[in-house]
């Protein structure tokens, strides 16, 4: 890791955005075949940028080349505020890939003035009056999704999937014709390629996305990149899923895609995975129209053997665990998780990007064949960096030595923590005979996870753990406990809108867990108040220990016995409530630190090493271009 000493995962700032810039562990680790595997498909996953902008709005390509060359080339005043403005618009611009905001949906105000605008373009030698109410005109496509009851969800959205003028009742009754004459056992994912368009008499045809119709040179230089990534597959299933998924984007059959989504589905012995078209459908009001996305992700070897270490060991872990001997398992097998990193991001997942991703979207798909839900270890490890140099963990964390503590050893453990919860805790444990396994019926899911978080920060301070190499030394299980608590007592409470009590399970159980011990071990930890601000403080993280060991035995014994009553005891007493004056104070640090809402990523780079032959000998992965190169880059791909 010795070249990533000035990695930083914080990058630009602007608006409601931070950026941040992710690592790819384990990408030096892999075979080179595997390596240029990985660079065709990520070639593959950046060529439908394009396709993606027109979706998101019919104008978007044509501003975004309009905005780009004034950027580029503008001779006037590069340090005016209406140059600042500018170019904090055409940033959000990059960013949500379109005129719209990527979560809000609604149109972004330009900071700068038209007559800026119209000036501008015309120093670079544009003429740009058209565009000028498509960007200043609020009431203009002033929503690119519309989910307002009432409202023809057509014609009020901006999205570019149906041609305007069609009415909601005619797409609705075009595709329930199609649903009505088709396989109802089997349907294929009906309009999801397409756009709907309107011949001059008034009928409806889709005119569909694939080599030879719409974006059909943007899927073509697709196809060629799949093409070249095909030579490098890892076994013949691979080949067998990028063929046919070559097929289905040169056809655009709708069964063609439900045969390549199922050999996707089947594929799991494959070290690399991929998706690359149109997939998800939040950017269509009636939720038909699949925005294009890709990207391209392996398995982490090393994150991998760490899960592995511990389900290999899992049997030792169940006979130690401190519970009564009666809810122990006999014999237990671990789960060993695949813990996956992205090597790029691409089309809607770009530069916003989901943690986790289960796919496929096609029910009868998933009921027959499965799906596959991954969470990507190397973006939610980038958000936990961030979250270090923000300020969050300054302001909440009481002394000088404990952040010391924290910054070194808390992302560590944090993985590790979620290894133990998710590879042994939950699979730890068993029933008494004839208990029904939802006895506990809705504070089932608060128990369940609060088991297995405990399990897993009872086994964080074993000595176990040091011996397997699993963490450094004995004191950095610390770093998890004190974070612990802190979310669980106090940070955890931004999250929550005022007057709201805690809903979810994952939520309800940290609470539970915090103040349970809070209230029967305050010897082991207490909230302290100082200057008005309240802080975790603890005395002695032994002890904490031993408060988990006796939580954890107890909440074992609700679960083995299924006694309802404690369960909603436990839950109602420790887990739902927020004191509503804490929740005030910690909304108000929490505002103060300024943190930006919404978070992106930029992508690493990845460049082939020839040796002097001139064959390829390498992958380079590179890490420091900025978000506003990439996005000129991209734009000329
Ligand atoms: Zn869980």
């Amino acid at each position: 890791m010795q070249e990533q000493s000035d990695f930083t995962f914080l990058d630009e700032r602007f608006a409601d955005i931070q950026l941040l810039r992710y690592q790819v562990p384990g990408f030096k680790e892999l075979s080179l075949r595997q390596k240029l595997l990985i660079y065709h498909l990520s070639r593959a996953a950046l060529l439908g940028r394009d396709i993606l902008w027109d979706q998101n709005g019919a104008y978007n390509l044509q501003i975004r080349q309009v905005l780009e060359k004034i950027y580029t080339q503008y001779p006037g005043n590069r340090n005016s505020d209406e140059f600042l403005q500018f170019t904090i618009y055409l940033k959000r611009m990059w960013f949500s890939n379109g005129i719209h905001h990527h979560y809000g949906y609604q149109k972004f105000t330009p900071g700068f003035s038209e007559q800026f605008f119209v000036e501008a373009a015309k120093e670079v030698g544009l003429e740009v009056k058209h565009l000028v109410p498509i960007l200043f005109d609020p009431s203009v496509l002033s929503k690119r999704v519309n989910q307002a009851e009432g409202d023809d969800l057509l014609l009020t959205s901006a999205s570019n999937y149906y041609q305007d003028g069609i009415t909601q009742a005619q797409a609705e009754a075009f595709y329930a014709k199609q649903k009505t004459e088709g396989d109802s056992k089997h349907p294929v994912m009906y309009g999801m390629n397409s756009r709907l368009e309107m011949h001059p008499d008034g009928t409806l045809y889709e005119n569909v996305w694939r080599s030879g119709g719409l974006y059909g040179n943007h899927i073509d230089r697709i196809i060629a990149a799949l093409q070249d990534a095909i030579r490098y597959a890892e076994n013949k299933k691979q080949q067998a899923i990028i063929e046919k998924l070559i097929e289905f984007y040169q056809t655009g059959n709708l069964k063609t895609f439900d045969e390549y989504t199922i050999l996707w589905v089947e594929d799991t012995e494959s070290q690399v995975d991929f998706t690359n078209g149109f997939t998800e459908v939040y950017g269509d009001p009636l939720g038909l129209k699949a925005s294009w996305e890709g990207y391209v992700n392996f398995i982490d070897p090393i994150a991998t053997q760490r899960s592995q270490t511990l389900s290999d060991n899992a049997q030792w872990f169940e006979d130690h665990s401190p519970i009564d001997s009666r809810f122990r398992k006999k014999e237990c097998r671990g789960v060993s998780a695949k813990v996956i990193n992205a090597a790029i991001l691409g089309g809607d997942l770009y530069p916003s990007s989901a943690i986790g991703i289960n796919l496929p979207n096609s029910n009868w798909v998933r009921t027959e064949y499965g799906s596959k839900s991954v969470t990507i270890g190397n973006l939610a490890h980038a958000y936990d960096e961030a979250a270090k140099d923000n300020g969050l963990r300054k302001e909440f964390v009481i002394d000088d030595p404990t952040l010391s503590l924290l910054n070194k050893y808390a992302s560590l453990c944090d993985d590790l923590h979620t290894d133990l919860h998710e590879c042994l805790g939950h699979g730890s444990g068993q029933l008494l005979p004839g208990i029904d396994p939802d006895a506990l019926k809705a504070y089932g899911s608060t128990i369940e996870e609060a088991r297995a978080d405990l399990f897993g920060l009872y086994y964080l301070a074993d000595d176990k753990l040091v011996e397997l190499g699993l963490t450094p030394n004995a004191d950095a299980y610390k770093a998890q406990y004190y974070n612990y608590l802190m979310n669980g007592a106090l940070t955890q409470l931004a999250r929550i809108e005022k007057g709201n009590q805690i809903e979810e399970a994952h939520m309800r159980n940290r609470a539970l867990i915090t103040h349970w011990t809070l209230k029967n071990f305050p010897q082991a930890a207490t909230l302290k108040e100082k200057g008005g601000k309240h802080y975790i403080q603890v005395h002695s993280y032994p002890m904490l220990r031993t408060a988990f060991a006796t939580l954890l035995a107890e909440i074992q014994r609700i679960k083995s016995e299924g006694d309802l009553p404690a369960a909603r005891e436990l839950v109602e007493q420790f887990g739902v409530r927020v004191d509503p004056d804490l929740h005030t104070e910690v909304m108000l640090r929490y505002r103060a630190l300024n943190l930006s809402p919404y978070k992106g990523f930029i992508n690493p780079e990845y460049e082939l090493v020839y040796d002097e032959n001139g064959n390829i000998s390498d992958v380079q992965i590179r890490y420091g271009e900025t978000f506003e190169h990439q996005m000129l880059r991209y734009g000329k791909l």
